[in-house]
């Protein structure tokens, strides 16, 4: 078969309830379950009969799709069998999201920290994010139901931390045809780069007063009394065009994720179920021989998560808690939607020979940690300096060797969150962050002249002090 050739084959697909099992059909957009309020996974019942395909078949597949000319097969639907095979070629987004690349740390970084690992650069995603991995997955099946059911407008919400909205008045703006944008964003609780955003692509965007919890009971209550499509992560196609960051992963290692950790920070949840997902259906399937480890890493200022798991497991209890600054501001949610399918999801892992570990680390670590991941050649976001911290945190814990390796998720690009970098440098963390600036990782700009010392110099004069100045500044030997 050719690699242009889009696949023939096609799944069957339901939204399956992770609360009471319910199981529904996608010729509509469900959130959650009719009969118990709980939230889906989506399902491909022929899921099964892929594994009369060899593994080895699979993995020459997709290896082979990564030199596709069809745009359609260029993305996260490079993996379309094990994500969403209902869609057809006409229904697929593609605005240049997934394919990310791995980035190992620099030596030097390394050496530093004595930990090896890597950053895979998520914010090199189109919205400098990987929400565009979900929002082409959900966009894709929105064209669908759009074609299926010859709507002529479709309302999109969400509400958002900042990428999540980014993302979705991107897709939207492209699709365009009777397809808009409105997002509800927590007021002042999103960096100006990202609420510039959605701005930029046109969307209707809305504040409220609060945080993002907030946000997400105005948008759930709307999804159940109005006619509109929401695009949070109770939305399941999000969730599928997740899974691809753990199919590349895979497939960056040559498909062998023995003895490697995933850091993944977890805020509504979404991502971890996602990657989870994606490593058992690759599991299941053969085309990975070995789950890796799985560790998802939370702020103390807003950590359910790790609450549960940090529990022994007969005493665990599941409580939603307030959250307080984080700078970890994408993951600052106090009662993720997805937790109930992290838990499902967690006992498949762990019954599959999977380790699940949940690490909780300071503001103060993850800012640190992004600081000085950022010296050493990355772009890394307070979300990657959250993992960063984690996995420094988890050797501190004795779960990671020196031999170990392990792959950070920068969940978006270091500029969506360049203010809380400023601060730090300026030494000016408002005090309900508890960051203080590590001096010798501060890094400010020194003006060479004061304006009123440059204007009282002709240009000859004013080039040579220039000069002066900068190459004592810098240290120059003069020739
Ligand atoms: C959304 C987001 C997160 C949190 O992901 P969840 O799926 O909500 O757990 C982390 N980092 C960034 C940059 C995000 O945009
Ligand atoms: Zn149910």
């Amino acid at each position: 078969m050719s690699t242009d050739a889009f696949p023939t084959r096609r799944g069957r697909m339901e939204y399956v309830c992770t609360q009471c099992g319910a199981r529904r059909g996608v010729e509509e957009l469900l959130y959650t379950c009719p009969e118990c309020g709980g939230v889906f996974l989506l399902e491909d019942l022929d899921f099964e009969s892929m594994k009369e395909t060899p593994a080895p078949v699979w993995r020459e597949l997709f290896d082979a799709r990564r030199a596709t000319r069809n745009t359609a097969l260029r993305g996260i639907f490079r993996f379309y069998e094990l994500m969403a095979p209902v869609l057809e070629q006409e229904d697929i987004v593609y605005l240049g999201e997934g394919d990310t690349p791995i980035i190992e740390a620099s030596p030097a970084l390394r050496d530093a920290l004595g930990v090896r690992f890597a950053f895979k650069n998520e914010g090199q995603n189109p919205s400098a994010s990987f929400k565009d991995r979900g929002m082409a997955g959900a966009f894709s099946y929105l064209r669908a139901l759009v074609r299926m059911h010859g709507w002529d407008e479709v309302l999109t919400i969400c509400a958002s931390t900042g990428d999540t909205s980014a993302a979705a008045a991107l897709y939207a703006s492209y699709v365009g045809g009777g397809i808009r944008s409105v997002v509800l964003l927590p007021h002042g609780k999103v960096t100006p780069q990202q609420l510039s955003q959605p701005l930029g692509s046109g969307a209707l965007v809305l504040e409220i007063p609060g945080v993002f919890d907030d946000c997400m009971k105005v948008v759930e209550y709307l999804a159940e009394h109005y006619r509109v499509a929401l695009l949070n992560s109770k939305n399941s196609w999000r969730i599928l065009g997740q899974e691809s960051y753990a199919y590349e992963c895979a497939q960056w290692y040559g498909w062998d994720l023995a003895g490697k950790s995933l850091f993944v920070p977890v805020g509504n949840a979404g991502n971890i179920t996602a990657i989870m997902s994606g490593l058992l259906k690759m599991h299941s399937l053969g085309i990975i021989e070995k789950l890796p480890r799985l560790f998802g890493v939370q702020s103390h200022h807003a950590d359910p998560v790790w609450r549960y798991y940090s529990r022994p497991e007969a005493e665990r209890r599941y409580e939603p808690v307030k959250v307080q600054a984080s700078v970890a501001q994408a993951a600052m949610i106090g009662n993720p939607v997805s937790f109930p399918r992290v838990k499902k999801l967690v006992a498949r892992y762990t019954a599959a020979g999977g380790d699940f570990n949940m690490v909780q680390v300071t503001e103060q670590a993850i800012m640190d940690a992004m600081i000085i991941a950022n010296r050493h050649g990355h772009i890394a976001c307070t979300q990657g300096g959250e993992c960063l911290a984690g996995l420094l945190r988890a050797r501190e814990l004795g779960l990671i060797d020196k031999s170990d390796f392990s792959i950070l998720d920068a969940t978006a690009h270091a500029l969506k969150f360049s203010g809380f970098q400023n601060m730090y440098m300026e030494d000016s963390f408002p005090p309900e962050f508890g960051v203080k600036a590590r001096p010798e990782l501060v890094c400010a700009p020194r003006l060479l002249l004061s304006p009123e010392r440059r204007a009282m110099l002709d240009e000859t004069a004013f080039t040579a002090e220039a000069a002066g100045e900068l190459a004592r500044a810098a240290g120059l030997k003069s020739r």
